[in-house]
């Protein structure tokens, strides 16, 4: 086993997720204690391209699986490219994001190179052996979880979106290596029909890095406009409370809390949104959190860094311009 740590660097549709190549930054920590290299996995059909983007990233190798069956992601082809290239790549260490496609391919992959599976991490470090040692919130954020890995296998762990930075200082020569990659009859029991986009070209709140979200005082479907409005200047996605997806006036996909989508933004802005516990378990992990209420006593204050007791309709437009003089320098 080689000292190597190697990024799976997720993309879809030739666009990296922003959470894949922040993984590579937390690798280049661990790298850097492990004394090994950042190598980077990289996935689907045409992806050469990508590859040039990756160098930009900094990672000293990249293994690239490039197969028509590997164009659209399928649990079983993906499950065997990743693991062949970890097969040649022989790391200590393996990360991908906590995205969908992580959750589903990482416990495949730890299973069958037979290691070690962490999922959700926001801290990733080396214990005294050299050995991958990682903390993961539990209990929608109320504790913190240690995991300590086995150091004679594989030690693999999703990191949580927002948690790194960006990756930068890339020199433009990593070491480009084929992977074959070959279909098997029993490939085509998973069939990737259309992967479900949140719509609108708008981001998904779980790959933002700000989010805007809106409750069931925004009263309609029209009147999310404003809050459109404000993500859009921000370069950031729309969320909403259950109660507002409920009433019909965004799409599920959007819903963020206990039964929607977990967020880690560096901000999240939630207008007209009460704060249930619910709704917290889903936005608690965000690196700052602003509301807007009318009612200084919901609960949404408790946990906000900057609370604003004012009518929404009136705040979140002015927010807008006042983002965009800013831009505008
Ligand atoms: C099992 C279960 C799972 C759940 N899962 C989720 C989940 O995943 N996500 C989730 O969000 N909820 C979830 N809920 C529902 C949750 O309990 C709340 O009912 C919901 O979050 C409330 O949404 P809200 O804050 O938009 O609406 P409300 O509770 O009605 O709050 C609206 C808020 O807007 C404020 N307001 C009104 N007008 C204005 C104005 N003009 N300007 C500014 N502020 C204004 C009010 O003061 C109030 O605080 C779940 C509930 C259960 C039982």
């Amino acid at each position: 086993m080689t000292k190597d740590v190697l990024v799976f660097v997720e993309q879809r549709d030739g666009l990296f997720l922003p959470a894949a190549l922040q993984a590579i930054t937390a690798a280049k920590e661990l790298a850097g204690k492990t004394g090994g290299r950042v190598t980077a996995a990289l996935i689907g059909q045409g992806v050469g391209p990508l590859a040039d983007e990756l160098d930009k990233a900094g990672v000293a190798a990249i293994y690239i699986a490039d197969a028509e069956p590997l164009a659209k992601y399928n649990a079983l082809t993906y499950t065997r490219a990743l693991a062949e290239v970890i097969a040649k790549a022989d790391p200590q260490i393996v990360l991908m994001a906590a995205s969908f496609m992580g959750r589903d391919l990482s416990p495949r992959v730890a299973m069958r190179m037979n290691g070690g599976l962490a999922t959700d991490c926001t801290e990733l470090d080396l214990d005294g052996q050299g050995v991958l040692l990682v903390k993961r919130p539990i209990f929608n954020g109320k504790a913190f979880n240690k995991v300590h890995f086995n150091a004679n296998k594989i030690q693999i762990a999703t990191v949580r979106p927002n948690t790194f930075a960006a990756p930068s200082g890339g020199e433009g020569a990593a070491e480009r290596i084929e992977v074959a990659f070959a279909s098997e009859d029993g490939d085509t029991r998973q069939v990737t029909k259309e992967i479900a986009k949140t719509g609108g070209g708008e981001k998904d709140v779980t790959e933002a890095s700000i989010v805007v979200s809106g409750g069931r005082s925004l009263k309609s479907e029209e009147n999310f406009k404003i809050v459109y409005d404000l993500a859009h200047v921000l370069d950031g996605a729309v969320g909403a409370s259950r109660a507002a997806c409920d009433a019909g006036y965004q799409p599920h996909s959007r819903q963020v809390g206990l039964t929607g989508k977990t967020v880690t933004p560096q901000l999240y802005i939630a207008c007209g949104i009460s704060g249930a516990i619910q709704h917290q378990a889903g936005m608690r992990g965000s690196r700052r959190i602003v509301a807007i209420n009318t009612d200084p006593e919901a609960p949404i204050f408790k946990i906000a860094d900057y609370g604003i007791v004012a009518d929404l309709f009136k705040i979140v437009p002015l927010l807008t311009e006042e983002v965009k003089k800013v831009r505008a320098g």
